[in-house]
């Protein structure tokens, strides 16, 4: 019956870590994984969720269904989060929004949500290169998957020039993804300067821009200046969509908890599009699970766990900035490598884009059991002070 099934390809990053366990050197470092670890290199659970779920545990609550669309108290608090308290209220009737199988879900139901009503292209541009994950989840929601320029592999930096070009150029009216912070998989954000010019491009060519925000708090480690670019674009009148991950903010990532909403123009658009919303994810999975959301609502209804948690995201951002810094004070300084490592501790978020080509990752691999994808990009929260010297010493053999 299956003869015509072919062996498909492993996944990109997955594959990386089935690499990395079956390495017997005690020295070997997973950079592959997008996912914390302490500076012991263990995962890492927040003590606020500790706390909420001892909480929801001694409240002995029930596991009925969720609605469609959620846990609405959680939905609420969400929402309060990406667009700020005065946003959320002022446009209060007017932001469509449901919970969404983390980040992944929320934007696979946004895809299938433009798919089926946005009434112009149906086709949906990503920065070059982007999340691997975005062309297969946009393409089976039933999008068309374009591309505009981003990084700039010369200055490893954003390419803003390339970028607000290829905005000009595709059809009016067109779906532009963009990542709020902490871009993965290249560790580069525009600067407030040029998000005005990406606003006023999207603006001028009446684009829609769908936000991607599964860093909020992690790449700075300030919730507000995170969501910065999002909250911008809203006040400047762009009608946006956002996807929303609580994976690595609040740790949440097996949990799978995150939310999607939509500003629309007004409370009765809002209300026709969250009763779409409904009839899309009824037969897609139903309802969401409840328990992350239980968590995450937890924690931020909560003024004693929402001051903790923010404590906590700081210190994860704090963390990883410090690896850049002694990433490259290590190489510069140690080593005395001759290239530049600027880009080190100018890209932010969990990732660096090294510039390592696939011959020197492969070489970093074979030769000091560092594991990473073909990409060159390095989980930063995989490197603790026990061993960031060690992969300084490892990245420059391989690039001198
Ligand atoms: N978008 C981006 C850019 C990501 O890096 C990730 C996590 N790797 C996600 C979305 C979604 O992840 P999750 O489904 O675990 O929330």
């Amino acid at each position: 019956t299956w003869a015509n099934v072919q062996q498909g390809p492993p996944d990109a990053i997955l594959g990386v870590t089935e690499a990395f366990k079956a390495d017997k050197d005690p020295r070997k470092m997973n950079l592959g994984v997008g996912a914390y670890r302490d500076d012991q290199g263990k995962p890492y659970v927040l003590s606020c969720v500790r706390k909420a779920e001892e909480r929801i545990l001694s409240n002995l609550m029930d596991k009925e269904y969720l609605g469609i669309t959620g846990l609405p108290a959680f939905v609420k608090q969400a929402v309060k989060l990406a667009y700020g308290d005065e946003l959320a209220a002022s446009l209060n009737g007017q932001i469509a929004a449901t919970q969404s199988i983390s980040g992944t879900g929320a934007l696979r139901v946004g895809g299938a949500f433009l798919s089926r009503f946005y009434p112009h292209h149906k086709k949906i541009y990503l920065p070059t290169p982007s999340w691997g994950n975005h062309t297969p989840i946009f393409r089976d929601a039933g999008l068309e998957v374009g591309q505009y320029r981003y990084f700039d592999k010369q200055t490893n930096g954003l390419d803003i020039n390339g970028m607000l070009e290829d905005l000009k150029n595709i059809p009016a009216q067109s779906i532009v993804l963009l990542h709020a912070c902490a871009h993965n998989p290249t560790g580069v954000d525009p600067t407030p300067a040029q998000w005005n010019q990406i606003s006023e491009t999207i603006k001028e060519r009446d684009h829609f821009a769908f936000f991607d925000m599964a860093y909020q708090g992690f790449a700075s480690g300030d919730i507000n200046r995170d969501a910065q670019a999002v909250r911008q674009f809203v006040r400047e009148g762009h009608r946006v969509a956002l996807a929303q991950s609580f994976a690595k903010n609040i740790g949440l990532y097996g949990e799978r908890v995150g939310a999607f909403s939509l500003v629309c123009d007004s409370p009765k658009e809002k209300a026709a599009t969250e009763s779409q919303l409904k009839i899309l994810i009824r037969p897609m999975y139903s309802n969401p699970p409840m328990n992350g959301a239980r968590i995450v609502n937890e924690v931020l209804q909560d003024p004693k766990l929402h001051s903790e948690w923010l404590t906590e995201v700081k210190g994860m951002a704090d963390r990883i900035i410090t690896m850049r810094t002694k990433l490259r004070g290590h190489l510069e300084n140690d080593f005395g490598s001759k290239h530049s490592w600027n880009h080190i501790t100018d890209q932010i978020g969990m990732f660096c884009f090294t510039g390592l080509t696939p011959d020197q990752v492969a070489k970093i691999t074979s030769e000091f059991h560092v594991y990473l994808t073909k990409d060159g990009r390095i989980s930063m929260a995989g490197i603790s002070s026990n061993n960031v010297k060690y992969l300084a010493e490892a990245m420059h053999e391989v690039t001198r």
